[in-house]
């Protein structure tokens, strides 16, 4: 077994490593670390819960180390996250690989004050994690220089694109200085960020770690059909019965996980929500009462969930189920980190089993049925032959979908047995061809 010594990371980042309590790289690690210290480009097809930001965060600290400090720090590593949390958590990850190293790192990012991050700016940072809207305000203020930037990092480059930063991003690129080593990672890779990879990297490693090994067995899936007036009630019912103490429920849309804060409340559960019209200050105190286990339950959207790592998350619920195939995995990895195990539930009712189709292609297998509550409702179970959920341009819109939307939703077959009592849901071919869901669906996913 490969351990972090072989990858031929230095002392200091190995006594880091040691007190993170990590023995084993894990693989986007193994194979992205030692073409970046032999200063490769990297292209990884990875997602949050990989283990990815130790690989790209202990190379480019090791580089960097090498030489000794200037007195006046310039910014040598950029990295570029898409929402807030993700930023945070990857510049709290610095810290701790960077603590027997000299080096000054910092986040900044929006819907906050700027002045803090202004003074760190002008004391000197060799490591700046940044979200883009943020960093282009403080370089159009004349805050922030990155033109001598030796590493840049786009992390969650699909999340990137669908959340419109495509134009910040070019910006970004452009004043950035030429020779530099850069790094991209995404949760997928269709044919908009495999262009965009191509602009900026050069003879990149690629490096794929599919959803596929990221739902691990560690993972217990299941799947409840039921009606959708009966979602709530079956939630509190879990949530009570288990007695959950760290959970995660995601809901589609922020109306939605406002609306179940209160039910849940009402029903005596302490929650919190958390998503994209969250004040920065709100989602700061919805996630430390969650992490210091005050509140129970954090109801989120998707964008917001993003880069959640909190510890001990026990149980994952899929209130609603994401259109996007690729979310029910993010969303699930949020439990059973570091070791653990968890239980991720999803709740389909009848209009949803076309995304559940989809989300079972993506993941190469069927999730086990629990139909051993009082709400089973066959209705919502994927009819034979059921395409897989697709989301289709609202009627009118000109906005193009990113094609990460379709890339996984060739629609399939089933031959799932009704009359089983609900077990089997459905088994897909990957070969036919998708079918169309309504553009209100999509235009309801976008609302985050
Ligand atoms: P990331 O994908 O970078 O967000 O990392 C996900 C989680 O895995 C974080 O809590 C890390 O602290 C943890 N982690 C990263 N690398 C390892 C490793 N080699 N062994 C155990 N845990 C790790």
């Amino acid at each position: 077994m490969t351990d972090f010594e072989t990858l031929g990371l230095s002392k200091p980042l190995l006594r880091a490593i040691e007190e993170q309590g990590y023995t084993t790289p894990t693989p986007v690690q193994e194979q992205s670390i030692p073409p970046l210290l032999a200063g490769r480009d990297v292209l990884g097809v990875a997602q949050t819960g990989t283990g990815k930001t130790a690989a790209f965060a202990l190379p480019v600290l090791q580089i960097m180390s090498r030489d000794p400090p200037k007195r006046n720090r310039k910014i040598r590593t950029l990295v570029l996250s898409p929402t807030r949390e993700l930023a945070a958590q990857i510049d709290e990850r610095f810290s701790a690989y960077s603590e027997h190293l000299d080096i000054r790192h910092k986040v900044i990012f929006g819907g906050v004050n700027q002045n803090p991050q202004v003074r760190a700016l002008q004391n000197g940072l060799d490591v700046l994690v940044a979200t883009p809207g943020r960093l282009l305000d403080l370089i159009n203020q004349g805050h922030v220089d990155i033109g001598h930037v030796e590493f840049f990092v786009l992390d969650e480059a699909d999340r990137m694109l669908d959340m419109g930063f495509i134009n910040d991003i070019k910006k970004v690129l452009k004043l950035l200085p030429k020779k530099r080593q850069n790094l991209l990672f995404s949760a997928t890779m269709p044919s908009s960020i495999a262009n965009l990879a191509g602009s900026f990297l050069s003879n990149a490693v690629k490096v794929d770690i599919t959803p596929k090994e990221v739902t691990v067995d560690r993972i217990e899936q299941k799947i409840m059909f039921l009606r959708k007036s009966d979602k709530r009630r079956l939630l509190v019912k879990i949530i009570k019965q288990e007695r959950v103490a760290r959970g995660i429920v995601f809901t589609r849309t922020k109306h939605g996980a406002n609306r179940l804060v209160k039910q849940l409340d009402q029903s005596g559960i302490s929650a919190a929500a958390i998503h994209g019209n969250k004040s920065q200050g709100a989602r700061t105190k919805a996630l430390a009462g969650f992490k210091n286990g005050n509140i129970p339950i954090l109801v989120a959207t998707d964008i917001a969930s993003r880069g959640i790592d909190v510890e001990g998350v026990t149980h994952v619920f899929n209130y609603d189920l994401p259109n996007e195939p690729e979310s029910y995995v993010h969303r699930i990895g949020r439990t059973a980190r570091a070791g653990r195990t968890g239980i991720a539930y999803a709740f389909c009712d009848d209009s949803e089993s076309g995304y559940l189709v989809g989300i079972q292609q993506l993941i190469g297998k069927e999730i086990p049925v629990d139909d051993s509550h009082e709400f089973h409702f066959i209705g919502a179970i994927p009819k034979p032959g059921q395409k897989a959920g697709k989301i289709k341009e609202p009627k009118g819109s000109k906005k193009k979908q990113p094609q990460r939307n379709n890339s996984h939703s060739g629609g399939g077959r089933s031959s799932g047995n009704r009359s089983s009592g609900g077990r089997n849901t459905s088994n897909q071919s990957r070969n036919s061809r998708p079918s169309g869901q309504s553009g209100s669906r999509n235009q309801r996913q976008r609302e985050d």
